[in-house]
């Protein structure tokens, strides 16, 4: 997961970033809110507020013009009406300085959470072969017919459709459709994926590459 961090504050930033690499997230340090602006696309921005060239109210401002990306505001200030406007302006969340680490991470799953919970935009119907996928209405058709798959199987599915012949690995798998930080047992990929075949009546949709991890098998031309 890649995380933009915007802190012109090198006795912040710099622990922040090495912990959460630690952590494993990718971090992009900035120091400007022209910089952030001008980013690439990150996973979740972390925006502190007290910038030297624009102020985050701006930035927040700027960002959400473009894009629906998670922003956590990180802020010195205690002032109520700051916070709302920030969350009116489509902040995501805030913390306030100064913060634990765990409380920031805490935070970061959290939101992540809350946007992978959102409706997402209307994708376009997904064809594999005789496999229907409609992320609009979040439904699976295999050879014409409704198939009911949990939310988790369903995702499961969609994320290796998304890459239709591909071998997929169990951990990136397991990071897409569970948690980027998944340590439970690896075992669940295998019981959803279990379920998958025994629901399409086909063990040979989702083939397994052993080491390494499954794919959706593309259909013959
Ligand atoms: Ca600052």
């Amino acid at each position: 997961m890649r995380i933009l961090l915007v802190e012109d504050d090198i006795g912040i930033a710099e622990p922040m970033t090495e912990g959460l690499r630690r952590l494993g997230y990718d971090v992009t340090w900035v120091k400007t809110g022209r910089e952030a602006i001008a980013a690439d696309p990150h996973d979740l921005v972390l925006l502190d507020l007290g910038l030297p060239d624009f102020d985050g109210e701006m930035v927040t401002a700027r960002i959400r013009e473009t894009s629906q990306v998670p922003i956590i505001v990180v802020t010195a200030r205690s002032d109520e009406i700051d916070r709302v406007a920030l969350l009116d302006l489509g902040a995501d969340d805030y913390l306030v300085k100064p913060f634990g680490f765990r409380e920031l991470t805490a935070r970061i799953r959290a939101v992540m959470r809350r946007v992978s919970d959102r409706p997402s935009p209307p994708e376009a119907e997904v064809i594999v072969g005789r496999l229907s996928i409609d992320g609009r209405t979040r439904t699976v058709k295999f050879d014409g017919a409704d198939v009911i798959l949990t939310p988790k199987e369903y995702d499961l599915l969609s994320y290796l459709a998304s890459d239709a012949g591909a071998v997929l690995s169990r951990d990136e798998i397991l990071r897409a459709v569970w948690d980027e930080h998944w340590w439970g047992s690896t075992k669940t990929l295998d019981v959803h994926i279990a379920s998958l075949r025994r629901k399409f009546g086909d063990p040979d949709l989702i083939l397994t590459v052993r080491g390494v991890g499954y794919q959706l098998a593309e259909p013959a031309s």
